[in-house]
């Protein structure tokens, strides 16, 4: 059986010295020792000077989006996972979907600047599959129409944008450490801003608004972490770099192997190195996509329909037709892409997906249809005449 992923785990006995020593300190949470060094490390892994661990990455959506006080609209992305609008409509605003990009699937500049309304407080971006949206252009708008920005980087773990973190973009960005991403805590996420007095306010909110035992500064949750889980991103942080390579070498492979595939890929910024933390295939058509799927499964190798369906379709928002999202979920999947995942798995995987296009019924694409239609109706036009 081939997955669509597989969690990382470090060698049992690495995680079991952090037990040893949480049992020894019998201090579990609030803010311990091992959740002071994981933010440590991660500060200096990543190269940035600020970040809050918190409990997962949804909550570390909703404490950006209560941190910066925002009411009203919010313009977003329909193509992500669904913590990106849930947690808009969970802080009781609303979102407002902007079209994705053709070519990157990220949400698209210019639809921003169409969507934006009076009641407009902010944008919140999803770099999809680790791919950064056009930056400067989202805060080029947000500049000039006064807006705050928040990048949702839950797949962005080791994703460089001009010479930088991804996660230094944005009023704030937040991340996911969950046990399906390419770097994880079990459960866990973060926040990151440049901003201290915000991060401050953050700190606050993250445990219950506390400032010290007896004073409340804000009104807060709790999204705090454990000691557990912060011990299992202190393994896994060693292995990082060894999971990042590895994950390059296996997209290398799949490019290689799959040309010739009626499919693209998707296009990304100049100046970025991605993490790879996902592989994509946006398929010509869907009668292809369901037949590598379907052929897939026969062989118990599962992908995953990343993203679908558009989040413009969710039973709590106002529905929007986007025809470029519409287009794409009906033809994307991620194929499998972990760390134990071997070559010879993508020779396998990559065989069965081509064999299935050569065994497709040949019917034009729609495209090709239309022309047909269209010379059709121009030769009836003229020999009518
Ligand atoms: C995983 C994910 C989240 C939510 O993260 P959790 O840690 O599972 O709460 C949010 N946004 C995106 C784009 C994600 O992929």
């Amino acid at each position: 059986m081939i997955p669509v992923t597989k969690p990382f785990l470090p060698k049992a006995k690495e995680y079991d010295a952090y037990l040893k020593s949480i049992w020894d300190r019998q201090w579990l949470t609030n803010n311990g020792p091992l959740v002071n060094e994981f933010e440590l490390k991660l500060k200096n892994y990543l190269n940035i000077e600020h970040l809050l661990y918190v409990s997962n990455g949804t909550v570390a959506l909703q404490i950006a989006i209560k941190a910066l006080e925002l009411k009203g609209e919010i313009i977003t992305t329909p193509f992500s996972f669904v913590a990106t609008t849930s947690s808009i409509v969970w802080e009781g605003c609303k979102p407002v979907f902007a079209d994705i990009e053709p070519d990157t699937y990220n949400i698209d500049p210019k639809k921003i600047e169409a969507a934006i309304t009076p009641n407009t407080s902010a944008i919140l971006a999803t770099h999809v599959y680790g791919n950064p949206c056009d930056i400067d252009a989202i805060q080029e708008i947000a500049d000039k129409h006064g807006l705050k920005v928040i990048f949702d980087a839950a797949h962005c773990f080791g994703t460089q944008y001009k010479g930088r973190s991804v996660f230094e973009y944005g009023d704030i960005s937040t991340t996911s450490f969950h046990a399906t991403k390419l770097f994880h805590s079990i459960e866990g996420g973060a926040v990151f801003t440049r901003n201290p007095q915000l991060l401050k306010k953050m700190a606050f909110m993250r445990n219950f608004g506390h400032n010290g035992q007896d004073e409340y500064s804000e009104l807060g949750i709790n999204g705090k972490n454990s000691e557990f889980h912060a011990a299992m991103g202190l393994c896994n942080l060693k292995y990082v770099d060894e999971i990042l390579k590895k994950r390059k070498a296996l997209s290398l492979y799949y490019l290689q192997k799959l040309t010739g595939l009626k499919a693209s890929f998707p296009k990304h910024q100049d100046d970025y190195i991605s993490n790879h933390s996902y592989f994509p295939v946006l398929f010509d058509t869907k009668e292809l996509m369901l037949k590598c799927l379907s052929d897939l499964e026969t062989e118990k190798i599962y992908c995953r329909r990343y993203f679908y369906p558009s989040l413009s379709s969710l039973p709590y928002v106002d529905k929007a037709a986007l025809s470029v999202c519409d287009s794409i979920v009906e033809r994307i999947i991620c194929l499998p892409l972990y760390h134990s995942l071997t070559h010879s798995d993508l020779d396998l995987i990559t065989r069965i997906m081509l064999r299935a296009q050569n065994y497709q019924v040949q019917e034009p694409s729609s495209i090709e249809a239309d022309i047909a239609q269209l010379l059709e109706t121009a030769l009836l036009v003229k020999t009518s005449k």
